[in-house]
């Protein structure tokens, strides 16, 4: 086949939300599409949720529909306005647009109007059993539940109980309203399932105008139906769930939405549970949500990482059906992929062996105009001082230097990158023998404007010492040392598998114009990595986050 061939076919491969999604308008159930991307404001996204906004927003951008931002805020001693605030910022900056912002908290007297109407239809019940009495009572997979005794109050009472629960008479916990479906079903979900619990709390939008508040199997759908969401698409966790929630549409005969499972996204050596991230800031074990080392969208975006490196990440990984462990060099190979076509370039020494330049006239500067970015030669230019005295990496420099060591050898020759050839003459040590400084002359005849170019196998990175302007960079290593954080062993906690060495701070020595940078995105340090300046920065101590190392043998397949 030929490559334009193959190219098409892939490109017309379509994941298997996109065949239903096609197969439900040629077949006329719906005439729109429809989607939602429904967080619980309680706590900062992360890179599975960016997996679940490119799907839901990806899906209805393909097929004319719109998205809705839906607020699963039911849990009110977990939610908060900060999370809320903090959703909107990440989703934006992934690039997407939701057409309305709704609550589910928006729809609770609609909900709990559903509520009576079940128990005046005889489907509900008010349960006065504790938590373990009803999850008991429950049974198991292989053995089927048993009838509450509360399961037989009449009508009335249920009424009656269930308004003195909302007008606030008992206390958390103390009673229950669910559904009277049928304690035998091989379904567990269907064993008479909690539709409202008491809780006592402030909730972030409605105050304290409840202190009932609906489960989550009475909601979601629900919403979805009052939205008229065609395709509500989760996690597979809830599959489970699929027929309780279509169980709820059709007893209140209301608009048809139908739920959709995917595989969530699981990366190596990290961790996506709210919860646990939760933990790390709380511990203090990271600096915040926002720690670069974070896989919240707060965080990858302090290190550096852009909404377009990540968008393609989700659309190599695709949509699946069964569980996966992604392989996070996969992302970071995404990142280098589309910081080497945008980044400006920089030069910056990490770790700095002084050069002098015997031959060079004394106090004399000469500025190069060099390339911001090698991929337009003719683009915007940064300033590069050339003098006397000058910083290479000291692992540019080997005194004892196998054959193939292109770089700064005794008596050896190398390009300054952009300048001149220079020759290593003299090695100066100190007491204890440590090279501290390498004396070399440097010939004018191989200035880059010259005609004539004569080559030199090694190039290397340098800045000037007068110039140089000192860096902090915040170098990191992934915050745990276990690929799968999934199946930790039994007895174990996560946090055992922290990396002690995740995070190290080096002062570096910039070109000066850097400080100068206005491209918003990371810049590239040349032979290094990419780098993204810091918010920590000051006037006075400029910091740059390592977002990716330059190079990596890593391959997508
Ligand atoms: P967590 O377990 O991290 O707390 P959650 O599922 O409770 O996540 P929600 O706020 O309820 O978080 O998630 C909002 C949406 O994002 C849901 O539709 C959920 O299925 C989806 N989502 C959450 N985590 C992932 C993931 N790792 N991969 C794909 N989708 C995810
Ligand atoms: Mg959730």
């Amino acid at each position: 086949m030929s490559e334009e061939n193959k190219a098409t076919q892939t490109e017309e491969k379509k994941n298997f939300l996109e065949e239903i999604i096609e197969d439900d308008l040629a077949s006329g159930r719906i005439d729109h599409v429809q989607t939602r991307f429904p967080p619980e404001p309680n706590g900062y996204l992360h890179l599975g949720h960016a997996k679940s906004i490119c799907l839901n927003f990806g899906l209805a951008q393909k097929y004319g529909g719109k998205t809705n931002l839906r607020y699963d805020d039911t849990n009110p001693t977990k939610e908060d306005t900060e999370y809320v605030d903090s959703i909107k910022e990440d989703i934006k900056w992934l690039g997407f647009q939701w057409d309305k912002e709704c609550y589910a908290s928006d729809y609770f007297d609609q909900l709990y109007e559903w509520a009576e109407e079940l128990i005046k239809r005889g489907l509900a019940y008010v349960d006065d059993q504790t938590q373990e009495e009803i999850s008991k009572g429950r049974g198991t997979v292989e053995t089927p539940g048993v009838n509450s005794p509360w399961r037989d109050r009449s009508i009335e009472e249920n009424l009656r109980l269930f308004r003195e629960m909302k007008a606030g008479k008992y206390a958390d916990g103390e009673k229950v309203l669910r559904a009277k479906i049928d304690m035998a079903s091989p379904n567990m979900m269907f064993r008479d399932p909690l539709l409202y619990r008491i809780k006592h709390a402030t909730h972030h939008r409605t105050g304290d105008k409840w202190c009932i508040y609906p489960m989550y199997d009475f909601t979601h759908g629900q919403c979805d139906s009052i939205e008229h969401i065609t395709h509500s698409i989760c996690t597979l966790e809830f599959d489970v769930h699929r027929p309780l929630y279509d169980w709820f549409i059709k007893t209140l005969g209301i608009y048809p939405s139908h739920q959709y499972e995917f595989a969530r996204l699981n990366l190596t050596y990290t961790l996506m549970s709210k919860r646990k991230l939760l933990e790390l800031v709380q511990k203090g074990i990271v600096s915040g949500w926002d720690d670069p080392r974070m896989p919240t969208l707060c965080g990858v975006r302090r290190r550096g990482y852009t909404p377009q490196a990540i968008k393609m990440f989700c659309e190599k990984i695709g949509v699946s059906k069964r569980d996966q462990l992604m392989d996070i060099q996969l992302l970071e190979w995404c990142v280098r992929q589309d910081l080497n076509a945008r980044s400006n370039r920089y030069m910056v020494v990490q770790d700095p062996l002084k050069v002098t330049i015997t031959n060079w006239e004394p106090g004399k500067v000469e500025w190069f105009d060099c390339p911001l970015n090698p991929a337009e030669p003719d683009g915007a230019k940064r300033c590069v001082p050339f003098t006397g005295e000058l910083y290479i990496e000291k692992a540019d420099f080997m005194e004892d230097a196998p054959k193939k060591f292109f770089r700064l050898k005794p008596g050896g020759e190398v390009r300054l990158k952009y300048t001149y050839i220079v020759k290593c003459e003299e090695v100066v040590k100190d007491a204890e023998g440590n090279v501290v400084e390498l004396k070399c002359s440097y010939d004018p005849s191989t200035h880059p404007g010259n005609g004539e170019w004569r080559s030199v196998k090694g190039t290397i990175h340098w800045v000037s010492t007068a110039y140089a302007k000192p860096v902090e960079l915040r170098l990191y290593d992934r915050l745990f040392t276990q690929p799968d954080m999934g199946s930790i062993p039994e007895g174990h906690d996560y946090k055992e598998y922290l990396n002690p060495d995740s995070l190290k701070v080096v002062t570096a020595y910039a070109e000066p114009d850097l400080l100068a940078d206005k491209s918003g995105i990371a810049v590239q340090f040349e032979r290094s990595g990419y780098f993204f300046k810091d918010p920590d920065s000051t006037p006075e101590k400029v910091v740059f986050n390592k977002t990716a190392s330059l190079k990596d043998s890593y391959k997508p397949e």
